[in-house]
């Protein structure tokens, strides 16, 4: 490892999170290395999903009403939410602590910050189109698509939430949608238009900040598998590798679902379960939309990438791993009919879904900061179903913490502490 007046940093995962992190961090001149098991084109939550940036979603996954939601939808095996219950300690507690911040007042404390967070991160996403990082961004909002009349009132006064927290939103009918995006076919009873949403297609973004932050002189080491930590008593010495040991100045964890197994041996407590979620990218769809949507009733993001079509959703609550439910397949593609009637259930054939864990914490909030016992660490993980959105935002902000800067949002090392669940 380098050594010298230039800060030594270590960045565990290679995932937005990650490589965001390594961005800001290559800015402060620091010398950074990446770490991650899998290759650089591997697989990871980042590689798949649903390409949003989402200024519209100011409000956390637990949140009133969602917990009932998930038991009703046990029954339906379809269904887009459901938690796999099992008895294991660390998924009852989890799923206490998930109810008990399932309340209107955290939800209320929560949105400014989202809000803040999804903003800032927006604006630092076209900051990096502007110098170059290729990413597909485009700026054209997004839609909220309803098929029923209950949905669409949830959502017109979910968009009055909106304009008072200043994030625009419109009601939209059937035909000012049509209008907005003649491309597509829908069959819709209205739905309301989020003008500061964006969309990319996240696995061009990560190969363009791969190759900036090598241009920028930070290294990676892939295939490299973090098994444990060498400390002394407040500090950690270096990380243990199927490589070796990695030393360095600080340490960052940023190793999505896995970031609670990862610090498990060093005593800090960050629960976490995967949010396992899918897409299926059609290639050449019969229709491809200008605007990417949320299909409400379904929970289904549809997200035009170039010439392709991606259709991302569901999440099952529980264990990470990668096996695929092919009831929550046949789920998505059943519901995408019913509001884009041009596509039937023959244009997924030979489809292969792309499976992700999304990393869930039980406040619907990620964790970015410095666990209290050790002086050198910083987290930045569990962003659920936001990470892409959050993913510049929250680079900027652990580099600000790693060094000791006031952070650009306020509020963060505090709302936003790995502490917060301390035993
Ligand atoms: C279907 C779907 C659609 C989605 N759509 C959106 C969207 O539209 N907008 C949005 O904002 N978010 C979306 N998300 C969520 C988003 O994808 C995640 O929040 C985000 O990718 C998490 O990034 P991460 O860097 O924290 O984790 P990951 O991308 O999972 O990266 C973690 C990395 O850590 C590495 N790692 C872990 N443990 C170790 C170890 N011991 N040694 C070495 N390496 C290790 C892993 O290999 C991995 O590469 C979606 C998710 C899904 C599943």
């Amino acid at each position: 490892m380098v050594t010298g007046s230039k800060k030594d940093l270590v960045i565990v995962g290679g995932g937005i999170i990650g490589l965001s992190t390594a961005y800001f961090a290559l800015e402060k001149g620091w010398n950074v290395t990446v770490i991650d098991r899998i290759t650089p084109d591997g697989d990871n939550c980042s590689h798949g999903n649903s390409g949003m940036i989402v200024p519209s979603h100011f409000v956390p996954l637990a949140a009133p009403g969602v917990m009932g939601q998930a038991i009703r939808w046990l029954k339906d095996p379809e269904s887009p939410f459901s938690i796999r219950p099992s008895l294991s300690l660390n998924m009852l507690k989890w799923g206490l602590s998930f109810y008990l911040a399932s309340t209107k007042a955290q939800v209320e404390q929560a949105a400014p910050l989202l809000r803040d967070l999804n903003l800032a991160s927006r604006d630092l996403y076209i900051q990096w189109a502007e110098q170059g990082i290729e990413s597909g961004l485009v700026k054209k909002g997004l839609l909220m698509l309803c098929n029923s009349h209950e949905m669409l009132e949830e959502e017109i006064a979910l968009s009055q939430q909106s304009r008072d927290l200043g994030v625009p939103a419109q009601v939209l009918t059937a035909s000012d949608i049509e209008a907005l995006d003649p491309n597509v076919t829908l069959q819709v009873k209205g739905g309301v238009y989020y003008p500061k949403d964006c969309h990319l297609d996240p696995q061009l973004l990560n190969r363009s900040l791969q190759s900036e932050i090598e241009k920028r002189g930070g290294r990676f080491l892939w295939q490299t598998h973090v098994t444990g930590w060498e400390t002394d008593s407040t500090r950690i010495r270096a990380l243990a590798t199927n490589h070796g040991p990695i030393t360095a100045d600080e340490f960052v964890v940023c190793g999505g679902v896995w970031s609670e197994e990862l610090v498990r041996s060093l005593n800090i407590r960050l629960p976490l379960l995967a949010g396992k979620g899918y897409s299926l990218t059609v290639p050449t769809p019969i229709e491809l939309p200008t605007v990417c949507s949320i299909l409400c009733e379904a929970k289904v993001a549809v997200t035009p990438m170039g010439d392709k079509l991606r259709f991302g959703g569901t999440m099952t609550i529980g264990k990470p791993d990668h096996v695929i439910a092919p009831e929550k397949i046949r789920g998505i593609v059943k519901s995408v009919q019913s509001y884009m009637p041009r596509f039937k259930p023959q244009h997924f054939d030979g489809i292969s879904p792309w499976v992700g864990l999304r990393p869930v914490t039980p406040d619907g909030l990620p964790y970015i900061g410095k666990p209290s016992n050790w002086k050198n660490l910083t987290v930045a993980a569990g962003h659920a179903m936001m990470g892409l959105s959050l993913g510049p935002i929250t680079g900027k902000l652990t580099t600000q913490l790693v060094a000791g800067e006031a952070t650009a949002i306020p509020g963060v090392a505090d709302r936003l502490s790995p502490n917060r669940y301390a035993a």
